[in-house]
């Protein structure tokens, strides 16, 4: 890719797998990817994002992002360095700093300083607007931005947290007060947490639907969330489905298999009868075939703007989802955009 000024060395990014391989100087870096002697930073624990990486000669993450990985039953690298936000670490030509992405627990954006002067920011994914279980990521100035664009074209500008919040427990009142049961379907990191947090916070008994949920929950819990759903296998859970609650679900198919595993077939008829379906995503934004609410983990076309606005790079690389409408419209607003396709 292009040049990073004179007398400087050449940046050069590459995709690998499902991330990128980073050339500059006498450094390399994979970021949520791996290479072979070298050294991976890696932003977070969805499995988009670890393809490749037990190649990594030394991985760099939080230890939330660790621990979720073993919740959610993935391998974990031998060769770790862990860090916490804001703090340094360095290899030979360069120092990289985390930084809180706000996409889900542990999640994590790099900053690399090349010893020559030039600065890289890499968000992974990540959200600028604050959740019942992550705070928002706060852009810092850079020379260099690769950002995600997942949803980076002007159809997707979500309603306000506070405005789904509601709509969300508007929704599970009415349905419990018919006597039916609501499922959120949601991906067992992140969502779900933010889900199980809102119904909680709501006044809801929350049966959680998949093992990896109640794993990943563990996770949050130990560091620092307060998360009290009941797993199905609780022995609470049976009155629960019977009654009053909501269910959160990473799969509807697999959370209907686990109530008639627990529940006996007639049981589990009667209460997978009784469910009314909803998916917590971006994507279901004006989609009428989709019943559900626009809970996104990502930042909406206005987030991830102005977060490249503030970070005020000399140019910017957009990956994944809308990267190349994405780098048109900041193009448009003055900034030198490309996607990195
Ligand atoms: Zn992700």
């Amino acid at each position: 890719m292009s040049g990073a000024g004179p007398r400087m060395s050449t940046l050069k990014i590459k995709k690998q797998a499902d991330g990128f391989v980073l050339d500059y100087g006498h450094v390399r870096l994979a970021l949520d990817t791996g290479i072979k002697g070298e050294t991976t930073l890696l932003t977070h624990g969805h499995t988009d994002h670890l393809r490749g990486v037990e190649k990594a000669h030394r991985v760099v993450a939080t230890k939330a992002t660790i621990d979720t990985l073993r919740a959610r039953g993935h391998g974990v690298p031998g060769n770790l360095e862990l860090l916490e936000y804001n703090q340094r670490v360095g290899q030979l030509g360069v120092v990289v700093t985390g930084l809180n992405a706000g996409h889900v627990l542990g999640s994590t954006m790099y900053l690399m300083e090349f010893d020559e002067g030039l600065s890289v920011l890499y968000t992974g994914d990540f959200n600028v607007i604050d959740s019942m279980v992550h705070q928002a990521a706060v852009p810092v100035s850079a020379d260099v931005l690769i950002t995600e664009a997942t949803y980076g074209a002007p159809e997707w500008v979500f309603p306000s947290r506070k405005n789904i919040y509601e709509n969300i427990l508007r929704a599970t009142t009415e349905v419990i007060e018919n006597g039916r049961l609501p499922v959120f379907q949601a991906y067992s990191l992140g969502k779900a947490q933010e889900a199980i947090a809102l119904l909680q916070w709501g006044g809801f008994n929350v049966v959680s639907g998949n093992h990896r949920i109640d794993e990943v929950c563990h996770v949050y819990n130990q560091h620092g969330s307060d998360l009290r759903h009941k797993p199905l296998k609780h022995s609470e859970a049976k009155d629960l489905l019977s009654g009053a609650c909501a269910i959160v679900s990473s799969s509807f198919h697999h959370t209907r298999r686990n109530i008639r595993a627990t529940m006996g077939s007639r049981a589990a008829k009667r209460i997978i009868n009784n469910m009314e379906h909803y998916s917590l995503s971006g994507w279901t934004l004006g989609d009428s075939s989709k019943t559900g609410f626009p809970l996104s983990a990502h930042s909406d076309f206005n987030g991830l703007k102005t977060f490249a606005k503030k970070v005020n790079p000399r140019v910017v690389y957009c990956f994944t989802g809308n990267a190349s409408q994405f780098s048109g419209h900041l193009v448009d607003d003055g900034l030198n955009a490309v996607p990195l396709e």
